[in-house]
């Protein structure tokens, strides 16, 4: 493309063909994974001894556990509920609000359960796995708060014990969000993935459903990275902070 190579130096060139993707996309989705929250300095919940009290989410994060180890449940998720509280999303997640307030991004779909992007003001959000913060009651299905989560006081229409409203080792993904989110990624003409490896099924089919444009950014190299059209390796905040200064040049 020798219009990139006129107007931009090599290290702008892929935020500057990406900017001209946004600009002419119709419909544009988000795909995002861990890497993305990683960059907003979350304090790490597996400290340098191992996990959380030395214990192994997959024995915790369980159904089972919520049925018949409640007080070990809840003092894990209420640990982790408390570490996010202090949790402040990066510039890259204010880019992708700013850019949807403004008519450019469609939809966010991400495996993330700390509710980041909703804190960034995004509002078109699907949580594939859940979020943290929804809690609700695990008998009856009522919403609660967080904070009576973290008390350990029970639901308040039937008594029931509150959980987090993230999906447990062993459970159904949401189904209304996974739909959502699909048909978000088919009816869109450019996918932009951020911060993923894409090794999980059935999340890493998301972004081969889109028969649009597709672009991969991630702080490491992955295989996955084969699949899309367009790969830009480095920090996520990084990358579509200088896509968006791109973005308001060209419009000046
Ligand atoms: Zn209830």
């Amino acid at each position: 493309m020798a219009w990139l190579e006129a107007c931009y130096p090599e290290a702008e060139q892929k935020a500057a063909l990406l900017a001209n993707w946004l600009l002419t996309a119709e419909r544009t989705v988000f795909f995002t994974g861990a890497g993305m929250s990683t960059e907003s300095n979350l304090p790490d919940f597996r400290s340098k001894e191992g996990w959380w009290r030395r214990i192994d989410p997959r024995t915790v994060a369980t159904p089972d556990a919520l049925n018949d180890d409640y007080p070990l449940f809840k003092d894990f998720y209420a640990a982790r509920m408390k570490s996010l509280e202090a949790a402040v999303p990066h510039a890259g997640y204010h880019v992708i609000s700013s850019w949807e307030s403004r008519g450019m991004v469609q939809a966010v779909a991400t495996q993330n359960v700390d509710g980041l992007h909703r804190k960034a003001g995004s509002r078109n959000v699907y949580e594939l796995h859940g979020r943290l913060q929804a809690v609700r009651c695990s008998r009856c299905d009522e919403q609660a708060s967080e904070q009576d989560f973290r008390r350990g006081i029970p639901c308040q229409i039937c008594g029931g014990k509150l959980r987090p409203g993230v999906v447990l080792f062993g459970e159904i993904l949401p189904e209304k969000d996974w739909d959502d989110a699909l048909a978000a990624v088919q009816q869109s003409d450019l996918i932009i993935t951020i911060g993923t490896s894409l090794e999980v099924y059935p999340a890493n089919q998301i972004p081969l459903m889109s028969s649009g444009r597709s672009v991969y950014i991630n702080s490491e190299y992955s295989g996955a990275a084969a699949d899309f059209d367009l790969v830009l390796e480095g920090r996520a905040g990084e990358i579509l902070q200088q896509v968006d200064r791109l973005l308001k040049s060209v419009k000046k």
